[in-house]
């Protein structure tokens, strides 16, 4: 490769702000699938940075990254073509290579182009065994690149980058913060919010100098605060003369304030406009996992608004002060009233429809709490703040009780609906949930298999080998199990196979994104589809609003579906009425045509 057009290669690399970015699950969705479709362990979405191929995902690898030197993924960068390797050992030139070395045999890598022509890096696989690739496997292959880039060039197109100053923007600052936290759970760090200047004082330089000005002033400090915390680490352009940071793990409160002190004092003093502004910043400390990417910016902004009002330089969160923490604090304890009332929660039931016939065979039970003062609060706010407290046992205990005497009084009233039944973690960790589960059918003379009970992968996962010997003792006891909004969390299909389950929910998100005419989504879901049924699953999809997507979902081999287009959760009465209307027409009309 000529030098000039390595130079500019690796200016778009850095450019689009990837490398030493954390794991990603959009990536890491389209890597796990190239594994799955080679039957090989490892796989990556691997970057060509000067010296070093860095993994913007993998599955199989622990090193983030390898040198570039002998890489085969190099060569597809260089000659921005595939590059097949059925037999490592005796290829003359990477039998001796550092992949050769490991003991890998096979590699396949396909190149990313972007639209302008320039090779990033590869999306690449690696066998322990020689093979022969396929014509298919190559062209899933390429076809999986191609997806990566549409994710690479739609982050970067869809404003991930402040056109000021090119750092990565507030969304990219929340996808970032996500993804940290989604793999560092329960981690202690550090939000900073650096502001340059007050509203005011902006808009008296605006008045004064121009918006050229402010641009310039901004850029300058842009460069200042990224020369003050290093290459490696990110800066983020969050507001108009806002930028963000998040600290590296290992900090205290103490440690990280002197830091940010001393980087405030060194921009004060280069910026050409400090006569006329003054600088504030804020820290927000986060317990990963515990706080959404939104409310953490929000906090570290607020401190940093508390620091001007007492005219310090620096402020500090205190979550105490805080509205939403509140609110959940509020939610934490008027819920615990709620569950020893009669009135306030119930239940409503989602119909599941048979996509071959176009029947309802079931429902899902979906809780509904109505508080005298707060109103209609939605499941989606207040079971994330239970789920990790000693109410969720509560909650699925009154779930349990409250399904389980409907499905006996429509089974009296001669309708056989099997129930779903949403359970979390904390369910997991009670020895005696199949046993009390066990009396409850018996109480109401439920036979085990007209109930499912579904769970999230990570509720899975949130305890390792005890939840899976849990979810075997249910299983025993005969009720079936459901992995719900399936395609968000971290589970592979290969980690399913190891599960009792019978059943994958699609996550709605994939199958709304299908219904708008995202080609990804549609890829995704088919090929969720029809791997989950060669391992024997099967596979409910959720969140169907349309007809066109309830055919093209049919077409797919799906079984079963959910959503609006069918009917919304529907109150205990109005469902035996729908039911018997619904059913009685000939179906599936809707695909009649
Ligand atoms: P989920 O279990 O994935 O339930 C599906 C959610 O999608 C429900 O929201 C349902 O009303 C909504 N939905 C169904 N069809 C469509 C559609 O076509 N379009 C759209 N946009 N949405 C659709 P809901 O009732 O607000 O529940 C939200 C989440 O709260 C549930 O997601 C579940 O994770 C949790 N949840 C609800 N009830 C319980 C419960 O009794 N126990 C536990 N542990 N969690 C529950
Ligand atoms: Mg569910
Ligand atoms: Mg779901």
């Amino acid at each position: 490769m000529r030098t000039t057009d390595e130079v500019a290669r690796l200016d778009a690399l850095r450019q689009l702000n990837l490398l030493d970015t954390p794991a990603s699950e959009s990536f890491d969705r389209i890597t796990r699938m190239a594994a799955q479709i080679f039957g090989v362990p490892v796989a990556a979405v691997s970057l060509t940075d000067s010296d070093r191929q860095w993994f913007k995902s993998r599955v199989g690898v622990a090193e983030p990254s390898m040198p570039r030197a002998d890489a085969p993924c190099s060569q597809v960068v260089e000659t921005a073509g595939m590059v097949i390797i059925p037999d490592l050992a005796t290829d003359p030139v990477y039998a001796d290579s550092t992949i050769g070395r490991k003991g890998f045999r096979f590699y396949a890598g396909a190149p990313l182009i972007t639209a302008d022509g320039h090779g990033l890096g590869a999306l690449c696989v690696l066998g322990t065994e020689p093979h022969a690739a396929t014509e298919p496997e190559i062209k899933a292959l390429r076809d999986l690149a191609a997806m990566v880039m549409a994710q690479i060039e739609m982050q970067h197109s869809l404003g991930r980058t402040d056109p000021v100053t090119g750092l990565p923007n507030r969304l990219q600052f929340f996808e970032n913060f996500d993804d940290l936290a989604r793999e560092n759970p329960g981690q202690l760090r550090f939000v900073a919010l650096i502001d340059l200047a007050r509203g005011d004082q902006v808009d008296s330089l605006i008045r004064v100098l121009g918006t050229n000005f402010i641009d310039e002033f901004v850029k300058l400090a842009a460069r200042t605060v990224a020369g003050l915390i290093g290459t490696h680490r990110t800066l983020y352009h969050v507001g108009e003369t806002q930028f963000a940071l998040i600290s590296e793990p290992g900090h205290s409160l103490d440690s990280y304030y002197a830091i940010l002190e001393a980087g405030v004092k060194a921009s004060v003093v280069a910026s050409s406009a400090r006569l006329v502004t003054t600088l504030t910043a804020g820290i927000a400390p986060v317990t990963l996992g515990t706080m959404r990417s939104r409310d953490a910016l929000r906090a570290a902004h607020s401190a940093a608004q508390d620091a001007r009002n007492s005219e310090g330089a620096i402020g500090v969160f205190s979550p105490a002060m805080d509205g939403p923490h509140l609110r959940n604090f509020d939610l934490l304890r008027a819920f615990g009233t709620a569950l020893e009332q009669d009135d306030e929660l119930c239940l409503a039931y989602q119909p599941r429809i048979d996509l071959a016939t176009g029947r309802c065979i079931g429902a899902e039970a979906l809780l509904r709490w109505c508080h005298p003062t707060l109103g209609d609060v939605s499941p989606a706010e207040f079971i994330p703040v239970i789920e990790n407290t000693a109410l969720a046992r509560a909650t699925t205990a009154f779930v349990l009780d409250t399904g389980l005497a409907q499905v006996r009084a429509w089974q009296v009233a001669g309708l056989r609906v099997p129930l779903a039944i949403n359970i979390s973690a904390a369910n997991l960790e009670e020895e005696d949930f199949a046993l009390n589960l066990q009396l409850l059918l018996a109480k109401h003379q439920v036979p085990a298999a007209m109930v499912e009970l579904e769970l999230t992968e990570s509720a899975v996962m949130a305890d390792g080998d005890n939840g899976l010997a849990r979810l075997e003792a249910l299983r025993a006891i005969g009720v079936r199990i459901a992995i719900d909004d399936f395609g968000t969390g971290h589970s592979s299909l290969a980690y399913l196979q190891r599960l009792p389950a019978q059943i994958i929910k699609i996550d709605q998100s994939f199958v709304r994104g299908m219904g708008e005419g995202n080609a990804r989504d549609r890829i995704l879901v088919r090929t969720m589809i029809s791997l989950a049924r060669q391992l024997g699953l099967q596979v409910v999809a959720e969140g169907v609003e349309t007809a066109a997507v309830d055919a093209a979902l049919a077409a797919m081999g799906c079984e079963e579906a959910q959503g609006y287009f069918y009917a919304r959760p529907l109150a205990a009465d109005v469902f035996a009425t729908w039911y018997r209307r619904f059913n009685a027409t000939p179906r599936p009309a809707h695909r009649a045509a």
